[in-house]
């Protein structure tokens, strides 16, 4: 064993040890049938039991009833920007999205090809630094969905209130799902990439309530249409078995410590010991979030130069701290904080950031 590494990466990012451990275990042979579970029919009962665990977890988790499906698709939440118009908008009606960063905006661009789109608020003048407050007026009643954005990975921006509305919520999670406890109830379509909190690259989870999933269009090809994924459980064709069996051991190794309380109670903890450290150190570190928007799961800061920036990037890494680059686009580090980060990856960080300090 080398170095004791600490994985800030944004994503794909750190993954439980315990998972890593129980998947290498298992990997020549898995369930005792001399494979790997990669090398198995996704219609054997071996698979079945993996998928199926997978989506009763979600449900468990998140506090959801049988009016939910959980479906497992493929092409990254990127794809999920255009898949989510393509089943619900058309050039008559009308989807309302909030932009709140680089996510939201290119959701907003996929759906704009397929009917109207309604900005209903937008960070952007601020660059992305906060969170806007959202009336009932900001968008029509009749909207076939209002979209949001739950995490803004790159702006480190995070919904703490979200809208209350009989319009649908849809909302982009892939960088704070199951992060917290929420009341998930209160949307109709939650989706997320696996690579932040859920598992590795390769899936992606959607989430849909019965009564939207009724309106999906019937008018779109078979494979983008949420029906036919709800009705065959994600069996339609052959989903990603390894990325889907990995993001069970991810829900396992959740509920096995404590489920989303213990999680939320780790990561509260986790995101108070960076932010003090800026705080404390306020006139050096500048954090680009507006204080009530700002993110648990990633945040994002400067210093007094990039000179410094990137001293202070080099001298993590060489202590074990990897992957705080910020993205280009706000430049400076990125603090990403995923379920699997320990607490004690983040309390060390915080001693760093305190003695670069001192000593620049
Ligand atoms: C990473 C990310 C995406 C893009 O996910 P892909 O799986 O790469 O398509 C979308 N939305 C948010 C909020 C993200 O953090």
């Amino acid at each position: 064993m080398g170095q004791q590494i600490y994985n800030f990466n944004a994503g794909p990012a750190i993954l439980p040890q315990e998972v890593l451990v129980k998947s290498q275990k298992e990997l020549l042979n898995f369930n005792n049938c001399g494979m790997s579970v990669m090398e198995i029919s996704h219609r054997s009962k071996d698979y079945e039991a993996i998928n199926d665990s997978a989506i009763s977890l979600f449900k468990e988790l998140m506090g959801l009833g049988d009016d939910y499906h959980v479906l497992f698709m493929g092409g990254g939440a990127s794809t999920q920007f255009a898949v989510i118009p393509m089943n619900f908008l058309s050039k008559s009606k009308t989807a309302s999205y909030v932009d709140t960063g680089a996510w939201s905006g290119k959701a907003v661009k996929e759906a704009k090809l397929f009917g109207n789109v309604h900005l209903a608020a937008s960070s952007k003048e601020k660059h992305h630094s906060y969170i806007p407050a959202l009336k009932d007026s900001d968008f029509p009643k009749d909207s076939v969905y209002l979209h949001i954005t739950s995490n803004n990975t790159i702006f480190g921006t995070q919904w703490h209130q979200f809208p209350t509305t009989s319009v649908p919520l849809v909302c982009d999670m892939s960088s704070d799902i199951l992060s917290r406890q929420l009341d998930y109830k209160s949307f109709s379509l939650i989706y997320a990439g696996a690579q932040k909190n859920l598992g590795p690259a390769g899936v992606t989870v959607v989430i849909i309530k019965n009564d939207l999933l009724q309106k999906c269009s019937d008018n779109i090809p078979t494979i983008f249409n949420y029906k036919t994924h709800a009705e065959n459980k994600s069996l339609y064709n052959t989903p990603p078995v390894f990325p889907i069996y990995m993001v069970n051991l991810v829900l396992e190794w959740i509920k096995n410590n404590g489920g989303l309380e213990a999680i939320e109670k780790t990561n509260r903890a986790k995101q108070e010991a960076i932010y003090d450290a800026l705080g404390q150190n306020s006139d050096y570190y500048k954090g680009h979030a507006e204080t009530s928007s700002r993110s648990w799961m990633n945040i994002t800061f400067r210093l007094p130069s990039e000179e410094l920036e990137e001293k202070f990037a080099k001298e993590a890494k060489s202590g074990g701290f990897v992957g705080l680059k910020g993205h280009r686009s706000v430049g400076g580090i990125r603090v990403s904080l995923y379920n699997a980060l320990p607490l004690e990856g983040a309390q060390k960080l915080a001693e760093f950031m305190q003695r670069f300090r001192r000593a620049n």
